[in-house]
């Protein structure tokens, strides 16, 4: 068995404590509940010790100090990943999120992020200078989990996964060593990192490539009724498939929220929604996007230019954390009229009014890398569907999590065989070699190099080539 933290000595904790700079936090101390809730509420661990780092050298201590006391290692970025890999029960966490301190250089142009920095701290460090790297989409998700897994959102088509921007990464290792990763240092653990998880270490410093992006951008969403959800559907895939890269568009399904520019007897209908950006001059995409008004009657639409950092905010309101969360989610090359027909049969089953289904634009940029160029694989997918799962009460929990499954399942011969990595659940770990693809034997290679010992395995994880047992799973089955 692995030690729990009542049986580390206390005198061991003082002296992690000891030149500490940021705060070590445990059961019973007023800030451990809080430090120990995630965005999914369904995730309820209870780590030994949380250390919340606020230096790098702090990161360096705790690692050390987990592998001294053989207690299990989580790492907290945003705290936003639906698996709550972000935590432990019994274990430590490392905790970034006193890190997010960014440096931009307009020259490169290039940020510096700290590794507990969220999307909203890296849009507001940018955009001061009028420059974006591709992220996802709902700004209080963390840079680090996001980046390590691919990271893909509006500006994608057109910039690439967030992986295709990241330059450079300050890591500490396994064995409690800081390393720098890029193309000319450490090129396997560059390669590694960009889409292989927190297999690798803890990311303390990324940097990324930057573009010019608004700040001003036309954006917005186009909203039909369910009844012409398959039209709607239908004429998308057609529009997308010959859309420019700078113009980027989703289709959510779900209930209609209460949103001001909706007529009020729609609201908690089932409406489809066509959520877009341009990246480009609003002139030419106010002309570019006239024939998404015209797939049908609109119900309503909230269309304009705003600045680019308003829209990356504009799902939080809908993605709050503290619900309950179940996700299941394929790759897409096409959207056949089969698919639409097992969505639209499941968007009429709603099992509660959070719950939806949509479908992410990839392409253009992203499909442009060789798969094998580095760890995240998906260079095919031209769609990322997730069925969202969101409730509040756990009574609802069996009722939710089937919907989800059985729709996964119903649109499964459509999908193709990959997933993105970062929106598998805690129960899908038979999918994880699907998530990594055919790099998977690399990944397990370079994992052998860096973490033999698998000490980083609260994760999508990647057991080290050749290893059967590792030290910790030895402990554990002691
Ligand atoms: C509401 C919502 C919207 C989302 N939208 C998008 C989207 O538009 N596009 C997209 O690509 N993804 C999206 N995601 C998925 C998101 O990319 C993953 O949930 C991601 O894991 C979140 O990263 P995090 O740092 O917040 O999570 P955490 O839970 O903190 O970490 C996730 C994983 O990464 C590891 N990790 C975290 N920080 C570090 C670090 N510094 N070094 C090493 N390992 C680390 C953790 O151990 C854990 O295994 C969304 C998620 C949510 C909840």
């Amino acid at each position: 068995m692995a030690p729990t933290r009542t049986q580390v000595d206390t005198q061991k904790i003082a002296e992690l404590k000891s030149g500490f700079k940021g705060d070590i936090i445990l059961p019973g101390s007023p800030a451990y509940d809080s430090a120990r809730s995630i965005w999914n509420a369904m995730i309820d661990k209870r780590p030994a010790i949380i250390a919340r780092c606020a230096t790098t050298t702090d990161v360096v201590r705790a690692v050390h100090f987990a592998r001294d006391t053989g207690l299990q290692l989580a790492v907290r970025g945003g705290g936003h990943n639906i698996a709550g890999s972000a935590l432990c029960d019994d274990g430590l966490v490392v905790d970034l999120s006193l890190m997010k301190a960014a440096r931009v250089e307009p020259a490169g142009p290039r940020v510096t992020i700290e590794g507990g920095a969220t999307l909203a701290d890296l849009d507001a460090a940018t955009q001061a200078h009028g420059l974006a790297t591709p992220v996802g989409i709902n700004s209080t998700t963390g840079i680090a989990g996001l980046t390590l897994g691919g990271g893909f959102g509006w500006l994608s088509r057109k910039y690439g996964m967030t992986v295709d921007n990241l330059e450079a990464a300050e890591v500490v290792t396994a064995a409690g060593t800081v390393v720098q990763a890029s193309a000319t240092e450490h090129p396997d653990l560059f390669w590694a990192l960009r889409g292989g998880g927190g297999n690798f270490g803890v990311v303390t410093r990324f940097t990324f490539r930057l573009h010019p992006v608004g700040p001003n951008l036309l954006s917005g969403l186009i909203v039909y009724p369910l009844a012409a959800a398959k039209s709607v559907l239908q004429q998308y895939r057609a529009f997308i498939a010959r859309a420019p890269e700078e113009l980027t568009v989703w289709t959510v399904l779900r209930q209609a929220p209460p949103l001001p520019f909706l007529p009020a007897h729609v609201h908690g209908h089932g409406v489809v929604v066509l959520a877009l950006l341009y990246t480009g001059d609003p002139t030419q995409g106010e002309r570019l996007i006239a024939p998404l008004r015209r797939f049908g009657s609109p119900l309503g639409e909230h269309v304009g230019v705003q600045p680019y950092v308003a829209w990356q905010r504009a799902f939080d309101p809908l993605l709050t954390a503290g619900a309950r969360n179940y996700w299941k989610s394929h790759n897409f090359t096409t959207l056949p009229d089969g698919l639409f027909d097992t969505v639209l049969t499941a968007i009429a089953t709603l099992p509660s009014p959070q719950c939806e289904i949509f479908f992410g634009a990839l392409g253009g940029a992203t499909t442009r890398p060789a798969p094998e160029a580095m760890a995240y694989p998906h260079r095919d997918a031209q769609f990322v569907m997730n069925v969202h799962g969101r409730w509040d009460a756990a009574a609802e929990d069996h009722r939710c999590i089937t919907w989800a499954r059985d729709f996964f399942q119903a649109s499964a011969p459509f999908a193709s065989s990959g997933v993105y990595v970062n929106f598998l659940t805690a129960d899908e770990t038979d999918r994880v070699r699907a998530a990594y693809g055919s790099n998977y034997g690399r990944l397990a290679q370079v994992k052998r190099t860096y973490d033999p010992e698998n000490v980083f395995r609260v994760n999508q994880n990647i057991a080290p080539s050749g290893a059967s047992t590792t030290r910790h799973e030895q402990r554990s089955a002691a």
